[in-house]
């Protein structure tokens, strides 16, 4: 049933009823509530421990009255309860920035409202609505089919069955009544009306196009009234998170072991009191374990996750960020990826012999159509539209400009684009190639408003061609296909040349042939026009229908190659990183777009068909994306994708695919990073992507890749500063059990070290701008575990070097204030010399956190990092403030320094600085020879 009449509901009464209905969302998830995410904080072990060590200290105060070291015992609960609270808004923030950029990438819906089309959010789909589907399309709400072509649902989310299931127009519809109307018997019914002409929310559209009018949304439809489905999926972790968690446990029980031990010493052996012995258990617990270091790594991610939506990717798992970092392979798709998915139609051959040039700009229908190889070269244009006007066109014959009339009458028939304008500016709706045509067709004077159809067999990517059924009085019933070259000619046996139809003969599709190739190579992208007259009784089988063909031309598109690609391929050839163009188009066009934007450097690239590669052997195919470093795969299907992405990953590369198809989707999941686009792409394959594009541009994979280098080398900058911080605090606690000297630092001190100025700085590490040189290197083996030798003995060693001069400026202190080996030390002495060393070690760690920003490069070489800035006078603030205000000064034990004290502090601070300055000097001179 046809029925291009239909309005939609006014915006005024959408509103309206968004009111009455509410959002179309499903609002029953089921979600972790905010109170057991805060419970989840305190079920980390290491949490744990410091919560039993602080129950027990405060249990044994009250039991041996001792109320004067309940103090201590508060404070270092309140900091573990600090800390689970920072653990849990970190958490928090970082799910917020998820889900706002899930938003991001919500599926929209193309509607008519108003007897316009638009394209709206799903979720402001309101009964009455009358939505547009096509191929790839997800259903947002339950709906009823008033028109269908060719239709197929996939509806396995719904019935667990697979087999797209064939949907057909509702017979017993009364167009002639208000559709949209809410009294509309329909709506009530809807229940009883058989599956076969209803859509369901959460069901895919997996072939053909349709009209559908919405029934129920949200809650209401059969998917909202299935609770199970509604679940929200386990979040996974990337291999870091759980190679962190893996290490935290690791150091959480060893901690403990140690812990008890050195517990059990101070009481047996130093004749110390249980709440002593215990607080200094929990000391070196506490200065072993790095506390916050998961939710620090949860929330880095997010941070990286949420820069790079800023520059166009949105990824939708964190652990994608790694993997990012070390794809090896991009094969990505040709149009709108790497051109700009701006057609414009430059030129159409006709096989009498004539070419037709187009100008004008963008899909502005003003322009004019020359004719060229010819010698008067007349011209075209509005005032000359083609048919009516032919007499006036006096040295073309007549029958000629007729088969120019038939091209432009099949390009704007057989088409779902609309042209748009805004004001002086033009824009399409629909696919590109398609507005493109109409563009073209408009500037040799047709009416592209006027169209009358009876039936479309839509595009698809796998015939490579779509079909119209038209009828008109004059010529009664015809079928118009446009599509490939190669699969129009292949369905061709006749030939239209000056208005008569001829039998096509080898000559003819040698000329075809060279004609489609010359526009190729100047990457022009070619289509393929033909008709055919149709008997009224035979109106149904597209496989019969496109068949026996008349030809009658050719037209040629320019899509020009994006400006910022050219770049971004010149940086994946410095990062190692090879691009293999997978492209539906041909290959002569692929290959000159390939050439152009370099990332073709060979006269003799290989370019294989999907023909040809299903004639190839797995073990051939392997060798040859071994053998080729440069090679096109050109006219696949997305099938072939598939087992390119399955051979290159037993090459054991890590493939980063793009797709924009419903057909794309397994290729996609198959992929290590399956990247869809989010203006061009299908729901289908967003929602199977691990990324989706903003800008469809393969400069922001690229740029993707960059940043997912970036991330995981600040997660190893921040983990390496965590541990080796930690480090020294251990060796600071430990070197006063061995040398017998009061502990230097109280737990508590160590606490506020670990809190309150640990954090910000690891955090500004994980927002550290990209290292020189980051896309100069291969990609990073994700087997490679950060937890190696030389990683655990370079932050083993800093560790050590903080730990010994906190020590000996502990040391020194005593000694300055008087006191010798042997003697008890004086509480006020013990104090000073305490704060000296906890405000050193603060210090220290914030130099330190300068030196993690680079492994090998100079700190002087690097780009400023504000964060750290930031966070370094934040964190300094609060040291002050710790050993300032008196009630800090009470609570924690701390007295003030001199400004002059704080100066030396900063001086010894730097040699921790210099020693690594000098460290990573010795490594670039070891590179240099
Ligand atoms: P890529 O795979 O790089 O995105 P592509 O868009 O050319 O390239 P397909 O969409 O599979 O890939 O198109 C394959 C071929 O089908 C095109 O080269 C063109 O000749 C033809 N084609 C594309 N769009 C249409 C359409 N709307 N109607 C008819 N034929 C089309």
């Amino acid at each position: 049933m046809r029925n291009n009449n239909l309005l939609g509901i006014s915006n005024t009464e959408a509103k309206k009823r968004l009111k009455l209905f509410g959002l179309n969302e499903l609002t029953v998830r089921i979600k972790t509530t905010t109170l057991k995410k805060l419970i989840n904080q305190f079920k980390d072990i290491n949490v744990l421990i410091l919560l039993g060590a602080a129950f027990i200290s405060i249990t044994v105060c009250f039991y041996n009255n001792h109320l004067d070291e309940l103090t201590e015992a508060y404070v270092l609960l309140g900091i573990v309860i600090l800390n689970g609270m920072i653990g849990f808004i970190q958490e928090y923030k970082s799910e917020k920035a998820l889900e706002a950029l899930e938003r991001l990438v919500s599926p929209r819906s193309r509607v008519i409202r108003a007897g316009k089309e638009c394209l709206i959010d799903a979720k402001d789909l309101v009964p009455g609505d009358i939505m547009i589907l096509s191929e790839g399309d997800k259903i947002s709400a339950d709906s009823l089919l008033i028109d269908d072509n060719e239709l197929k649902s996939e509806e396995s989310a719904l019935t667990g069955e697979s087999v797209p299931v064939h949907k057909t127009s509702y017979k017993k519809l009364d167009i002639s009544s208000s559709l949209c109307r809410l009294s509309n018997p329909i709506y009530k019914n809807f229940g009883t009306i058989d599956n076969e002409y209803k859509l369901f929310t959460g069901t895919i559209i997996s072939s053909g196009s349709a009209k559908a009018l919405v029934i129920r949304t949200g809650m209401d439809t059969s998917f909202g009234q299935i609770a199970n489905l509604t679940a929200t999926t386990e979040k996974d972790q990337s291999p870091l998170q759980k190679e962190l968690k893996s290490i935290g446990y690791f150091v959480g029980k060893l901690t403990f072991i140690i812990s008890s031990i050195l517990f059990l010493v101070g009481i047996i052996f130093q004749g110390q009191s249980i709440v002593n012995s215990l607080m200094f258990a929990v000391a070196v617990a506490v200065a072993a374990v790095p506390e916050g270091l998961p939710a620090t790594v949860t929330i880095a991610l997010a941070i990286g996750v949420q820069k790079m939506a800023k520059k166009n990717a949105i990824i939708k798992q964190l652990s994608s960020v790694e993997t990012l970092g070390s794809t090896t392979v991009i094969c990505s798709d040709k149009t709108g990826t790497l051109t700009q998915n701006q057609m414009t139609v430059r030129k159409a051959y006709l096989p009498t012999g004539y070419t037709l040039s187009f100008n004008g700009t963008g899909y502005n229908p003003k322009g004019e159509i020359h004719i060229v190889n010819h010698n008067q070269k007349p011209r075209l244009n509005k005032s000359h539209p083609i048919l009516p006007s032919l007499k006036s066109v006096n040295t073309i014959q007549e029958t000629y400009i007729k088969d120019i009339h038939k091209m432009m009458g099949i390009i704007t028939h057989c088409n779902d684009a609309k042209l748009v304008r805004n004001g002086e500016t033009w824009s399409i709706l629909g696919d590109p190639t398609e507005g493109a045509l109409l563009t073209a067709a408009s500037k040799s004077g047709i009416d592209t408003n006027n169209i009358r159809k009876l039936k479309d067999f839509p595009f698809d990517s796998i015939r490579k061609r779509m079909s119209t059924i038209i009828h008109t009085k004059q010529k009664g019933y015809e079928l118009y296909v446009k599509g490939a070259p190669d699969s129009i000619i292949e369905k061709c046996t006749h030939i239209l040349k000056n208005d008569k139809i001829h039998k096509i003969t080898t000559k003819d599709i040698k000329d075809i042939i060279e004609n489609n190739n010359s526009m190729a190579e100047s990457a022009l992208r070619v289509l393929g026009v033909a008709y055919k007259p149709l008997v009224k009784d035979k109106l149904e089988d597209k496989e019969s229908l496109e068949n026996a063909l008349v030809f009658v031309g050719l037209i040629g598109m320019i899509d020009p190659p994006r400006p910022e690609v050219k770049e971004a391929v010149n940086m994946c050839h410095k990062a190692g990183i090879r691009t293999i163009i997978i492209t539906g188009d041909y290959g002569k066009t692929a290959l000159a777009i390939a050439k152009d934007l370099k990332i073709v450097t060979n006269k003799n690239a290989k370019v294989i068909t999907g023909k040809e590669l299903d004639e190839l052997k797995k073990q051939e195919l392997k060798k040859i994306l071994k053998d080729n470093k440069e090679i096109i795969f050109a006219r696949v299907s997305p099938e072939h994708k598939l087992i390119i992405v399955d051979i290159l990953k037993d090459l054991g590369e890590i493939v980063a695919v793009t797709g924009d198809g419903v057909n794309d989707a397994p290729a996609l999941k198959r992929a290590d990073i399956g990247v869809s686009m989010g203006i061009t792409g299908t729901d289908v394959s967003k929602e199977a992507a691990n990324m989706v594009l903003t800008d469809d541009s393969f400069a922001s994979i690229v740029e993707a890749i960059k940043e997912g280098r970036t991330i995981y080398k600040n997660l190893r900058k921040f983990v390496w500063y965590i541990f080796s911080c930690n480090i020294g605090e251990l060796i600071t606690v430990f070197s006063a059990i061995l040398l017998k000297i009061p502990a230097p630092l109280t737990a508590v001190l160590i606490l506020a070290i670990d809190l309150g100025t640990d954090v910000l700085p690891a955090l500004a590490l994980g927002l550290d701008p990209d290292e020189p040189g980051i896309m100069n290197n291969r990609p990073r083996d994700p087997a490679e575990r950060i937890m190696i030798k030389p990683f655990v003995l370079r932050f083993v060693y800093m560790g050590s070097i903080i730990g010994v001069i906190v020590v000996s400026t502990y040391i020194f202190d005593l000694f300055n204030s008087g006191w010798r080996w042997g003697e008890p030390v004086l509480d006020n002495v013990h104090l000073h010399a305490s704060t000296l060393a906890f405000v050193l070690l603060v210090i220290i760690q914030m130099v330190n956190a300068f030196n993690a920003r680079s492994e090998i490069y100079s700190v002087f070489r690097l780009k400023t990092n504000y964060y750290l800035w930031g966070a370094v006078t934040v964190s300094f603030t609060l040291v002050l403030g710790f050993i300032n205000i008196p009630i800090i000064q009470d609570l924690i034990g701390s007295i003030s320094l001199s400004i002059k004290e704080l100066i030396i502090l900063f001086i010894i601070s730097l040699i921790v600085v210099f020693i690594e300055e000098i460290r990573k000097l010795m490594i670039a001179r070891k590179k240099k020879s």
